[in-house]
């Protein structure tokens, strides 16, 4: 069987990964002349499986006013046409009812790709600065620490390894910290959370498969039409040419909506951008990684360099406001960690993405209305960390085989 992946970002490469190792001939396509020059370049680097919090709740509603006002700094709404049915679908997820729904189908498949990332790291061994270093969330008000006791009980119910530590209990994990201008209440730590660099990850991943299985990379070359004839995938045409193929799947992160939307199939998929800074380590770096739930920002430690990331801006596809968001990210993290990262430092990696973002923050796995056509697409603010598990469960939708996994498969 033949198929077609659209999309070499992490979520495509580890498609084609699993599509090959169910005995697939794969052809990956992407528009850019490398992989993961997506979302999945410079991202915050968490392989979060324990956090796994829906966007859309209950106490979001009370933001709007603030963001709609720009006076949120970390996040930034451009209102346009696009916005309007995506936000009111956003805003029909925000009951508590759906938020722990939400909350607990990515949690379970997260959980999954924990399992699985575990079994590729065992089958194709290559550094990709994978520690499990375990994830830090700071809590800086009661609020914050009773809806963080709800939610880390809900999830250790579900499996999770992750409690509620005090302030000191934080410091004495993270020394680090005692650095940071901010003393939080608690804080939620889970062990088992990863750090580990998704676009080393993907460029690895395509040289072993390059090298080792049956997969093909048509980089540089845009996918412009899915061509289908009487409801039934047939051919996909690039710039380049045709693409015959038995099947396709669509894993065009953030863009996917654009190809599928002419076949009549709406992802109702929202570009969500959001921003990176890499710079050396500084003095007092961070091994653990930390979220700073005030700030919404992240620091993640991949090797001898901090990821700081961050925020979440709705003004659809625009990057013109790239240096000025960059720059509050990293004077933001300054204040905060003064000695995590080496700020003045020469060598900066500015960075701007755009998370594929669905309203109930759930991906969308599996086969479409269109016989042959298949999505993997719509994983927001966790693609790295669901990759695995959603790449495993739409391969195995494909090749037709038996999948008790849990990861939501949609026929749309
Ligand atoms: C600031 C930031 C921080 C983040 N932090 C984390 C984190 O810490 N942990 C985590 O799990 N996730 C994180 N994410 C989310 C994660 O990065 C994304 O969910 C994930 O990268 C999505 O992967 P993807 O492969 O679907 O999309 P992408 O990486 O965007 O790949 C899509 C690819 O499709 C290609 N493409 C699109 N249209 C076409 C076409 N017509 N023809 C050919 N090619 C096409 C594009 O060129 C691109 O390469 C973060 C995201 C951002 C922006």
């Amino acid at each position: 069987m033949h198929v077609v992946v659209v999309g070499a970002g992490v979520i495509g490469v580890t498609t084609a990964y699993y599509l090959a190792g169910l005995g697939c001939k794969v052809t990956v396509i992407d528009r850019d002349n490398d992989v993961a020059g997506g979302a999945s370049l410079a991202n915050g680097a968490q392989l979060s499986y324990t956090f796994t919090d829906a966007l859309a709740r209950p106490d979001f509603i009370a933001r709007i006013p603030a963001l709609i006002a720009g006076c949120d700094a970390a996040s930034r709404v451009r209102l346009h046409a696009a916005l309007l049915p995506w936000g009111l679908r956003f805003l029909g997820e925000c009951t508590a009812r759906k938020a722990e729904a939400n909350t607990l189908a990515v949690l379970k498949t997260a959980l999954h790709s924990a399992e699985l990332m575990d079994s590729l790291r065992e089958a194709v061994p290559f550094d990709f600065a994978h520690r499990t270093v375990g994830k830090l969330v700071l809590l800086n008000s009661i609020d914050q620490l009773e809806a963080a006791k709800a939610s880390v009980a809900l999830k250790r119910e579900h499996g999770a390894d992750i409690n509620i530590v005090s302030a000191d209990e934080a410091i004495a994990i993270e020394p680090a910290l005692l650095e940071f201008d901010e003393s939080p209440v608690a804080a939620v730590y889970s062990r088992s959370d990863a750090v580990a660099d998704s676009r080393l990850f993907t460029a690895g991943l395509r040289d072993w498969l390059q090298d080792r299985a049956d997969v093909t990379f048509m980089l540089g070359q845009e996918v412009k039409r899915l061509r289908t004839s009487k409801r039934r995938f047939d051919v996909v045409e690039t710039d380049d040419g045709d693409v015959p193929a038995d099947a396709a799947v669509v894993c065009s992160g953030a863009w996917s909506g654009r190809l599928l939307q002419p076949l009549g199939i709406n992802l109702h998929i929202c570009p969500m951008r959001g921003y990176s800074v890499t710079l050396p380590a500084g003095a007092h770096a961070l091994t653990v990684s930390a979220t700073s739930l005030r700030h919404r920002i992240v620091f993640s430690r991949i090797n001898d360099q901090v990821r700081i990331a961050g925020y979440a801006d709705f003004r659809g596809f625009r990057t013109d406001a790239d240096e000025r968001r960059i720059r509050t990210l990293v004077d933001t993290a300054r204040r905060l960690a003064p000695l995590a990262a080496n700020y003045s430092a020469e060598h900066q990696e500015p960075w701007g993405g755009f998370r594929p973002m669905t309203p109930d923050g759930r991906a969308i796995v599996g086969k479409t209305g269109v016989e042959g056509l298949y999505v993997n697409t719509g994983h927001g603010m966790l693609g790295w960390t669901l990759a695995c598990a959603s790449g495993h469960d739409v391969a195995h939708c494909v090749a037709g085989k038996q999948n008790n996994s849990p990861t939501r498969t949609l026929d749309i």
